[in-house]
């Protein structure tokens, strides 16, 4: 699979100080075959990994990132990038009922998505309308007015028996029910073939005309793999559509089509489907797609601490208050600690961390507790305390100590090794020298 493609690669590349061109080069190797063995279109692939190889070119080496992590991160961007960056909203007709169409091959998800859609409107306060345009597959219309019932939506069909055996007037006919009934969306499901024909296209293109929809959303399978392209294009050539939905996204498709889709047709994936439960349904979020063609969601959440951890402009400051006596407060002291502690539990996940091997040890042996004792204390200490320890005397000790639960000793022992901290850390500016993590505890 992709992640164990890229998960290999990027073994191989720990450890390593900077990114060299011989690295970049078999990162992009096995980033191109592994989006292929997960069924993204070749000309996707060459100009995603043309974009990949570009960016880790031209990114400095980050100083909260080993090479191995600034990859993955680069890769994540861009496959959020091409997937589309924010999700695209619905766009509501601005007077009648905002007319949204579903095309695309049978089996696709269309019916089960007509009335997920619908219940999604309807917790916003939408009304709308279903519409049973799919007259070719026996049972079709039951099978809507059954899911319509599901979420409680009701579904416009062709009387029985009447003679209306025609999708178009049925459409058109929907629009004037919802004129009449005040529905202020209609949600016409259509009929799909097994593979992509004229007769099909051409009924869709004639329901299209007939309705004028707002929105023409090409409903695709996740599970079609490379299919997905070509059905994807010949529906855009056929019938042309507004956005896309991905549908059984519940399966263990790696989210290739996605991926594909979106770059060949340039249009956005809009809603994703992921179940056979009427609420599994949601906004397409880029993010979340990449994190899961990338399946590295906890590296991905490990990365972001560790750059939040090395926040630059915060280890500034910190430095620029070494320099003045006494401008190092109780208050950034407890910002350190936080920050160790998202380090210090990375470090047992991962044993990454650039730069931090000297800590390393210290970082092992860490108690995460204390760091919450020492939280508990100096959140109970007021703004000025905080901010000159030195006022601290023996009475607001015994305060802080009554606020916090612990006892005077603790209070004691934090402000201590506040004030030791604080003089090694004058020692060291002084000397040139700015330590990574000072006041470090245990
Ligand atoms: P249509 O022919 O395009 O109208 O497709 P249907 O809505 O009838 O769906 C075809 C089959 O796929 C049905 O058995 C659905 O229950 C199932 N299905 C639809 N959407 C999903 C989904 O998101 N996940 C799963 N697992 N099954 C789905
Ligand atoms: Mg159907």
């Amino acid at each position: 699979t992709l992640s164990d493609r890229l998960a290999d690669t990027f073994k191989n590349l720990r450890g390593k100080g900077r990114l060299s061109e011989a690295d970049i080069d078999a990162t992009a190797r096995e980033i191109r075959i592994a989006l292929l063995e997960a069924d993204v279109a070749l000309p996707v692939v060459k100009e995603f990994v043309g974009a990949v190889k570009e960016r880790a070119r031209s990114e400095e080496v980050s100083g909260a990132l080993n090479p191995a992590q600034q990859i993955i991160k680069i890769v994540h961007d861009e496959l959020v990038t091409i997937l589309g960056g924010e999700t695209r909203r619905l766009r509501y007709a601005k007077s009648g009922p905002t007319v949204i169409m579903l095309a695309g091959l049978q089996g696709a998800g269309k019916t089960t998505l007509a009335a997920k859609l619908a219940l999604w409107l309807k917790d916003q306060d939408k009304t709308p309308l279903l519409v049973a345009a799919d007259l070719q597959r026996p049972n079709a219309v039951q099978q809507l007015q059954v899911n319509g019932e599901r979420v409680g939506v009701p579904v416009f069909a062709p009387e029985p028996g009447n003679g209306t055996g025609n999708p178009v007037d049925v459409a058109r006919a929907s629009i004037e029910e919802a004129r009449r009934r005040l529905h202020d969306v209609v949600i016409i499901d259509t009929a799909g073939r097994l593979g992509v024909d004229e007769t099909l296209m051409q009924q869709a293109a004639d329901i299209r005309d007939a309705v004028q929809p707002d929105e023409v959303l090409f409903v695709v399978d996740a599970m079609i793999g490379q299919d997905a392209v070509t059905t994807a294009q010949a529906f855009l050539d056929g019938v042309g559509y507004d956005g896309v939905v991905l549908t059984k996204l519940d399966g263990d498709a790696r989210g290739g089509a996605a991926l594909s889709i979106r770059s060949i047709t340039g249009k956005p994936v809009m809603f994703a489907s992921s179940g056979e439960k009427m609420t599994d349904f949601d906004l397409f979020h880029p993010d979340r797609m990449a994190s899961r063609i990338l399946d590295m969601g906890d590296m991905l959440t490990l990365i972001e601490q560790a750059e939040k951890a090395f926040d630059s402009e915060q280890a500034m400051r910190a430095a620029e208050k070494l320099g003045t006596k006494g401008g190092f407060t109780l208050e950034d002291f407890l910002q350190q600690m936080m920050q160790i502690r998202k380090l210090g539990s990375m470090t047992k996940i991962m044993g990454m961390l650039p730069g931090m091997g000297q800590f390393r040890d210290q970082l092992e042996n860490f108690d995460e507790r204390e760091i919450d004792r020492i939280q508990a204390i100096i959140q109970s200490m007021t703004p000025a305390e905080r901010e000159n320890p030195k006022i601290i005397d023996g009475s607001r000790r015994a305060r802080i100590a009554k606020g916090s639960g612990r006892q005077v000793s603790d209070v004691n022992q934090l402000v201590d090794r506040f004030f030791e901290a604080r003089k090694m850390m004058e020692q060291m500016a002084r000397g040139g020298g700015v330590p990574g993590m000072p006041g470090m505890p245990g």
